[in-house]
């Protein structure tokens, strides 16, 4: 599926099923992707266009009553690059629309209760995209390897899970299980440079030795989960992880293809569009000022009779309006890819402002995105929708403009 280089659904590539056997993974390998890190790393920032466009959708439906939310769980063993997945993949995306949630040793407030208690509060809200770093998985995890618990209450707490997943999923939470697998010396090369770098001591933690020390007593519990807790509803996905660049294009893809799947359309108006436009439409001819603003853009050259026919002013605002969703299409789409996910960070400034705009075309996008909805279900298909966007926007405006100088020229003929 979309994009040079990766072959395969994520979900068919990594999923968990009967008589898998966790020690016969390669950590190292890179199954569905042909190419090295460069082009792994391109291929990420390309398809980080169509996780917005599909996280803003989820947003959107949230916003609009819709119930639908999703959670990628990350568990591995320490330095296994939990955090860089919600760095560097989720950080793709709007952050107002990501909910990131670690979970650590329980405090004495969270002991008080059961174990699925802090978990079942950190789920996400409609709309979000939640990322737990660390879950439930260690108290069948940590707690059993260390010997935490009296007892062996392992059966019991995997039917626990398994309930407590299905329900999130009739709750309409979307469940995306990761495990990232490092081997034993990728493990060591990792720590001993957090060891070597000042900046890193913070994530190293001596108790991070303990557990190595028990690393097969942890591929064991971990094969343990993955017999018990591996289900149709939310399935295990094992993950490679020596190689981080690899294991971030992964869960991008696995999490690209679970959007895809739930598709999601924009949502339709509350309002009459056309009265809403009336009336802004009222405003600016009442309000000079604002017909102002809207010469002043620097896209158009005002003065020119030329700009105001609709097409060259529809043109000219694709280009300079939508840089973020047309940066997925064609030419800009390379250049794009080598500024990595600084650029999606300054992109998602403009999308408040966009977000805001949304409101008054959302009548006109609402009706297009629910056409398209059955032909998005490609990435190539991204490029259209945006396309579609900044044309609804521009033209919007574009026929704005045109009535308020239409009018403001009526004035001055009557002053005249
Ligand atoms: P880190 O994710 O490296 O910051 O470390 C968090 C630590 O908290 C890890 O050593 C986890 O094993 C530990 N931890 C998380 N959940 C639990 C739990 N339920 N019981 C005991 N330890 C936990
Ligand atoms: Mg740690």
């Amino acid at each position: 599926m979309g994009g040079t280089g990766w072959k395969g659904r994520a979900s068919d590539l990594f999923r968990v099923h009967e008589g898998f056997d966790l020690a016969s993974v390669d950590t190292s390998a890179t199954p569905g992707f042909s190419g090295g890190k460069q082009a792994g790393r391109a291929l990420r920032t390309e398809w980080g266009e169509r996780l917005s466009e599909l996280q803003e959708r989820l947003y959107a439906d949230g916003r609009s009553g819709g119930s639908r939310a999703v959670v990628v769980v990350l568990q591995g063993m320490d330095s296994s690059g939990k955090g860089g997945i919600a760095r560097h993949v989720l950080g793709m995306v709007d952050p107002q629309g990501v909910a990131v949630r670690s979970f650590g040793a329980p405090t004495p407030e969270e002991l008080k209760h059961h174990y699925l208690w802090r978990v079942r509060r950190s789920l996400p809200t409609p709309g979000k995209i939640g990322v737990f770093d660390r879950s439930h998985y260690e108290d069948v995890l940590a707690v059993r390897v260390r010997g935490l618990v009296e007892g062996d209450p392992w059966e019991r707490r995997f039917r626990e899970i398994n309930r407590f997943e299905r329900l999130t999923d009739e709750a309409g939470i979307t469940v995306i299980k990761c495990a990232l697998m490092i081997s034993p010396g990728e493990q060591l090369a990792r720590l001993n440079e957090r060891l070597d770098r000042p900046d890193k001591h913070w994530k190293f933690a001596p108790s991070d030795l303990d557990d190595r020390a028990l690393w097969d007593d942890y591929m064991h519990a971990y094969q343990d989960v993955f017999d018990h807790t591996s289900t149709a509803i939310a399935p295990w996905h094992v993950i490679p992880a020596d190689r981080k660049w690899y294991a971030r294009l992964a869960v991008t893809r696995l999490l690209l293809d679970t959007l895809e799947a739930m598709d999601l359309t924009w949502p339709m108006a509350t309002f009459d569009v056309a009265e809403q436009r009336a009336r802004l439409e009222a405003t600016a001819v009442a309000e000079g000022i604002l017909l102002h603003k809207v010469e002043e853009e620097p896209v158009d050259d005002a003065e020119s009779p030329a700009a105001e026919t609709p097409p060259r002013a529809k043109g000219k605002k694709k280009g300079a309006r939508s840089s973020k969703r047309s940066g997925a299409s064609k030419g800009s789409k390379k250049a794009k890819s080598s500024k990595g996910s600084k650029s999606s960070k300054k992109e998602s400034a403009s999308k408040k402002e966009a977000a805001s705009k949304r409101e008054s075309a959302s009548g006109k996008k609402g009706k297009s995105g629910r056409k398209d909805a059955g032909k998005d279900s490609s990435l190539d298909s991204a490029p259209h929708s945006a396309k579609e966007k900044s044309k609804a926007k521009g033209k919007a405006k574009g026929e704005l403009r045109a009535k308020a100088k239409g009018k403001a020229g009526d004035r001055k003929a009557k002053a005249a």
